[in-house]
């Protein structure tokens, strides 16, 4: 961690372009975009790449114009409004979210950082300013993987090209493949040239609401964000024996259920019992069969879905859990299969300390903080230095109608954005 007296000071153009945000300019445009897919309720449904999508992207490359700016779009349908650098053979700068959004979504969840970022090149525009390197925002597709799995195809497959050719078949509920959809996509801007996934990338920074209540309980406005936290998924099975309810005794039998019941419990308390604040366990699924009300399970399946900021922390419970299982066989059998993981992001101490900067020229409190959920920028993370930027959420809720932030929290984080995208591409 870089001690605050080697935090470098902020340049003048930064300065320029962190005061030429317009707060409402900037709430206008969050609130048009909500209006592609706005509900009644308050919430938005703009499923990836649909044509409520189309038609907010169509909206977008009409928000910057004039000799600086060109429109671009990759194999993946992944959007980018471009302003010209001085050196425009330089790599951009980037910054972006995503537009798409859960079956109901709020109306600041990747949306904020899109535009947050328009705002930042216009705010650059009102300043006059010139930079070095491009500066491209993005619109990276299908972040939410709700309509289509995986998420975050958009900014993985950027990452890793090769990564695309396992997307193109995915399917929506009603048997439309992802390349059908990408296609349309991108015949939707005919403006944008075609450009190659996986280009050169001098830095990138996303803006985000937190979606958690972390920010709001601190009472700063603006959160710093370190890294996002690892995962690792498993799933556990357990087997025993099918028997009838009313005659097999209970010493007599080898209950799947009441075996993973106890395993689940353990675990839990296990957990409990590291009075670790940054561990995150979840059982989301368990699954029972036959099924039947009086038969004795013979089969169970739970997964659990494992957190934490730390490798050597997942690895630790990891440990956990195969001990756990191991031992609490009984009369069953048990096997534990680690589906997935993904070791913690740490993000550039370089774009932290520029943010950091900012933040302390802005002059408003901030926190440090791990994102407890995946972004695109995880992907970005394995390209070019990468950071994140945060603001409150109203009572930590998201993915819900519900999603709020106040008005002058969202100009806050466009204002460091502005700054620190400027700090990088001069
Ligand atoms: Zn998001």
């Amino acid at each position: 961690m870089r001690a605050a007296n080697t935090r470098p000071s902020l340049s003048e153009e930064a300065r320029q372009a962190m005061a030429q945000v317009d707060g409402s300019r900037l709430i206008g445009m969050q609130r048009t975009l909500a209006s592609f897919g706005g509900r009644e309720d308050g919430g938005v449904a703009r499923e990836a790449l649909t044509a409520t999508e189309r038609e907010a992207r169509r909206w977008l490359i009409q928000q910057v114009s004039g000799p600086r700016y060109s429109w671009h779009v990759d194999a993946a349908a992944n959007l980018f409004l471009r302003r010209a650098g001085t050196d425009d053979s330089l790599p951009p700068v980037m910054t972006g979210s995503h537009i798409d959004t859960q079956p109901v979504g709020g109306w600041l969840d990747g949306a904020y950082g899109v535009i947050a970022g328009l705002e930042a090149l216009l705010a650059l525009d009102s300043a006059g300013i010139d930079t070095r390197h491009p500066i491209e925002l993005a619109i990276w597709t299908n972040e939410e993987g709700s309509r289509f799995s995986p998420g975050a195809m958009g900014s993985s497959a950027f990452a890793e090209p090769a990564s695309l050719a396992a997307f193109l078949g995915s399917t929506d509920a009603s048997g439309v493949r992802f390349e059908t959809e990408r296609d349309a996509t991108v015949a939707a801007t005919p403006e944008a040239l075609n450009v190659p996934l996986g280009r050169p990338v001098r830095a990138y920074l996303e803006a985000h609401i937190e979606q958690g209540p972390i920010l709001e309980v601190s009472g700063c406005k603006l959160g710093i964000v370190t890294g996002i936290q690892g995962v690792r998924w498993f799933e556990i099975t357990v087997c025993g024996s099918s028997a009838h309810a009313g005659t097999t005794p209970l010493d007599d039998r080898r209950d799947a259920l009441m075996t993973a019941a106890r395993m689940v419990a353990r675990i839990g308390d296990r957990a409990a019992s590291l009075e670790d604040p940054a561990l995150r366990v979840t059982v989301g699924r368990f699954d029972t069969a036959p099924g039947a009300i009086n038969t004795v399970a013979d089969r169970v399946t739970f997964t659990i879905d494992l957190r934490h900021p730390e490798e050597a922390r997942l690895a630790a419970f990891e440990h956990h859990i195969r001990e756990i299982v191991a031992q609490g066989t009984g009369r069953c059998t048990a096997e534990v299969r680690r589906l997935m993981q993904r070791t913690p992001t740490v993000f550039a101490d370089e774009v932290v300390s520029i943010v950091e900067a900012a933040v302390a020229t802005s002059g408003e409190p901030s926190y440090r903080l791990v994102s407890g959920a995946f972004h695109d920028a995880m992907h970005l993370a394995d390209v070019c230095p990468t950071g994140m930027l945060f603001v409150p959420s109203h009572r930590g809720i998201s993915h819900n109608a519900a999603e709020n932030t106040d008005e002058t929290d969202l100009i806050a984080g466009a204002r460091i954005l502005a700054a620190v995208l400027t700090e990088l591409a001069c």
